[in-house]
């Protein structure tokens, strides 16, 4: 049988890794959760060294996929790669919307759905499953509202990993199958998403297992990064004015302004950066609140409820991140109603052919209450994220 040639070496440039928090600095390749002050860890790279290496040229030769941009990634050695096919996501402008709203700047959406497991999670779920393998992980758990989950449960059973997952009871369905088919060890527990952590750290401590939860380990947030190095490259290494994210853990909003600050560092682009806004549901919005009060922490948000589940997260432990990147960048946070968000799928749906999972359509009913108050302009480009197929959420 031939035997596909081995890859090449790529080199990596990390330096070490950094608490989010207090700036502590850990020696890299070693297995790590949250830091000793109980925050996210932050890999961090020799951007001199990478500047010198890493250009567009380089990029030039690669297949479009994730793993064009290794350098920028954590991942040392070829063979620990794992790999489901993780294309580079379409970006779909809106144009008959764009006339409808009389909007005179690019409206984009760009297409997570297309990434193995239907959603963007596979992009944090491939470098952390792929970091795993690299340090001798041979379980790993963690809380899930469905779409981590899956990714979870595909990335561990190609590489070879155990997995465990604790998910709301009211899960989707699809979510459930998905992890099951998958062999993933899957608990329904009655509570949220937070809830779930608990039960998952208990049995992380108990057997030894992996911590994956979302920004407890340091990996996939180096995934969700390549988000922004694609815009970026997809948009001639300009970034748009606006980007809108449904934000839940907030792992893809800390990510890609991790990039942009990455790719400035190392030229790949100037020092424009989009406004971030973090898009959150009416029913669910503790980072909105936070963000209106001014304040760094956003509060449990009691009684959450939302037809987007991928966004019902009360709580986040990267809360401050994510208000820190929001307003750094002169953006906003932003709530919807469920209302608006199946009405703005229904919209995008019926006018654009394009079928949007709840989440992504929160984005776009954001994007047009944001537009109705006067807090953006009408002559700025805009990305929306759709972050799962809509086709999960049919029923
Ligand atoms: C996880 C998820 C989100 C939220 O992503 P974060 O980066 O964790 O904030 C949004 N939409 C869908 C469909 C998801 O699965």
């Amino acid at each position: 049988m031939a035997v596909s040639p081995a890859e090449p070496e790529i080199p990596t440039f990390v330096s070490h890794l950094e608490c989010s928090a207090t700036g502590e600095t850990f020696p890299p390749d070693r297995l790590y959760n949250l830091s000793p002050a109980g925050k996210p860890l932050l890999v961090r790279y020799d951007l001199d060294a990478l500047r010198r290496h890493f250009s567009r040229e380089l990029l030039a030769a690669r297949p479009m996929e994730l793993w064009r941009y290794r350098e920028m990634l954590p991942v040392r050695r070829s063979e620990n790669v794992i790999r489901l096919g993780e294309p580079v996501t379409p970006l779909l402008r809106l144009s008959r919307l764009e006339r409808e709203l009389e909007v005179g700047a690019p409206l984009l959406v760009k297409d997570e759905a297309r990434l193995p497991t239907g959603s963007f999670k596979a992009r944090g779920l491939a470098l952390a499953v792929s970091m795993a393998r690299e340090l001798g992980v041979t379980h790993m758990a963690m809380p899930t509202n469905g779409n981590a989950g899956a990714a979870l449960s595909a990335y561990c059973a190609r590489a070879g990993i155990g997995a465990s997952v604790w998910c709301p009871a009211d899960t989707p369905e699809i979510n459930i199958a998905e992890m099951m088919v998958q062999g993933a060890e899957v608990h329904r527990i009655d509570g949220l998403i937070d809830d779930c952590g608990k039960l998952a750290a208990a049995a992380c401590a108990e057997h030894g297992w992996f911590d994956t939860s979302t920004l407890k380990e340091p990996y996939r947030i180096e995934g969700k990064k390549t988000m922004g190095i694609e815009l970026a490259e997809q948009l001639g290494w300009r970034l748009p004015d606006l980007i809108f994210y449904p934000t839940g853990g907030g792992t893809g909003l800390i990510g890609m302004w991790k990039a942009f600050q990455e790719l400035e560092a190392i030229g790949l682009t100037g020092s424009a950066r989009p406004r971030m806004v973090a898009v959150q549901a009416a029913g669910c919005a503790p980072i909105v609140r936070a963000f209106e009060e001014g304040v760094e922490h956003a509060p449990r948000w009691e009684n959450a409820h939302t037809v987007a589940a991928g966004i019902r997260v009360p709580r986040a432990i990267g809360d401050f991140l994510i208000l820190r990147a929001v307003r750094q960048s002169g953006g906003f946070a932003i709530a919807v109603e469920d209302e608006a968000i199946m009405r703005a799928r229904d919209e995008v749906a019926r006018s654009e052919g394009l079928l949007l999972c709840p989440e992504g359509a929160a984005t776009m009913a954001a994007y047009r209450q944001a537009l109705s108050e006067g807090r953006i302009g009408r002559d700025q480009s805009a990305v929306l994220f759709n972050c799962a197929s809509g086709l999960k959420y049919l029923r």
